[in-house]
């Protein structure tokens, strides 16, 4: 008899999720390999360029929604789940505030990536101190996997309208990470969708980037402008984005399932000081040291100084007029590369015309009453 044959597997299912909680995930859940279902839908995606310059999304055709592929010899995904909203997340107070600069709030503490994949490694270890020869290989945040098509199957959530996995016991304020494994443990079912007739994310989008239930248009998206995108940013977009430095969360924060979400548990996900309600021109005036010392461990550290600078400029341009925002943008003009120098002219020529971001100031507005309506738990 194998070593396979001889072990019970419900068992070990029991045991890998009493490890994966033990570990700091909120929830593990099991799926099986058959993506077959999303591959229409990531063809459709990528032919309609949602994915914009994001070619490794692209990069690895079918294998992403084919895990079996991508690692041979899988045969289930062990998903999981880990909170990472900060008890002071501040939503409201640096939303109101267009000289502050809002930073998407999972990348206020430590990098996830390394921290995550590592817990999964140890749970890998786990398996295979139990089971020799198990293999097993983790994922975060990879390119190849399609990460909430899996949550989904796996029981952890539903993929909401805005296309992120939402829990009806968590929100969607949480990170996720996979576990791909040779063994035939038994599979969890999926949960129940609970959007319904709700559209609060697609409404509330800035740039309406969700441009129909369940599918983003990564070009529109704050999040892809300010961190994957590497060149300028369309300036019809520019005053959408308000003082949105690096990400966004709206799609989440008008989400109603989020109040239920949690705290994180995790002292790294705690937001550094030198990051979080900032004034804009503190952050502009970082040199690239001080940006790289200052994100050290940051998930933020990944788009460099250049992005950093065109991003800030931008909300330095939305900004209500300022002279310490007119006085910083003077200093650095002249002395940054042409990508930062364009979008330095265009802040510029706003502050000086004193055209802050009233485009976007009525939406904000919406968005701030959802906020303090709906999370009590914000400062
Ligand atoms: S992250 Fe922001 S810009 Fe992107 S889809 Fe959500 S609300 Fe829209
Ligand atoms: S805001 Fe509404 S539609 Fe959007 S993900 Fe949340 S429940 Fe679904």
């Amino acid at each position: 008899m194998s070593a396979l044959q001889s072990i019970d597997l419900i068992r070990l299912t029991n045991d890998i999720k009493a490890w994966g909680r033990a570990l700091g995930f909120q929830q593990v859940g099991i799926s099986d390999v058959d993506l077959s279902q999303h591959e229409t839908y990531l063809t459709q995606w990528l032919e309609n360029d949602y994915h914009g310059d994001m070619e490794y999304m692209a990069a690895h055709g079918m294998k992403r929604a084919r895990p079996a592929e991508l690692v041979p010899g899988t045969l289930r995904v062990i998903s999981v789940r880990m909170d990472y909203l900060p008890p002071d997340a501040s939503f409201a107070r640096h939303l109101k505030n267009n000289r502050i600069g809002y930073i998407s709030r999972y990348a206020l503490g430590r990098d996830y990536h390394k921290l995550v994949r590592n817990r999964l490694k140890k749970l890998g270890q786990k398996i295979t101190d139990t089971l020799a020869h198990t293999a097993y290989r983790p994922f975060v945040d990879s390119a190849p996997v399609l990460e909430h098509a899996i949550a989904e199957k796996a029981g952890i959530g539903w993929t909401g309208k805005h296309s992120l996995t939402l829990s009806r016991d968590a929100g969607s304020w949480f990170f996720l990470g996979e576990l791909f494994v040779n063994l035939p443990l038994p599979i969890d079912e999926p949960v129940e969708e609970g959007c319904g007739s709700c559209t609060a994310c697609l409404t509330m989008c800035p740039t309406n980037a969700i441009v129909a239930p369940y599918t983003v248009d990564a070009r529109k998206c704050i999040s892809y402008l300010t961190i994957e995108n590497s060149g300028p940013i369309p300036e019809a977009l520019r005053p959408l984005m308000g003082n949105r430095i690096y990400g966004c969360d709206d799609c989440q924060l008008v989400c109603p399932w989020n109040r239920y979400a949690s705290v994180t548990e995790e002292s790294d996900f705690a937001p550094r000081e030198v990051l979080h309600g900032q004034r804009l021109e503190t952050l502009f005036l970082w040199d690239e040291e001080t940006f790289l010392k200052n994100t050290e461990g940051s998930a933020i550290r990944r788009i460099g100084h250049e992005r950093w600078l065109r991003n800030i400029a931008v909300a330095m341009g939305n900004a209500d007029p300022d002279t310490s925002i007119l006085a910083a943008l003077e200093k650095r003009s002249g002395q940054v590369s042409p990508l930062v120098q364009t979008h330095i002219d265009w802040a510029l020529a706003r502050q000086r015309k004193n055209t802050s971001a009233k485009e976007a100031a009525r939406q904000q507005q919406r968005l701030i009453r959802v906020v303090e309506k709906g999370l009590p738990r914000d400062a």
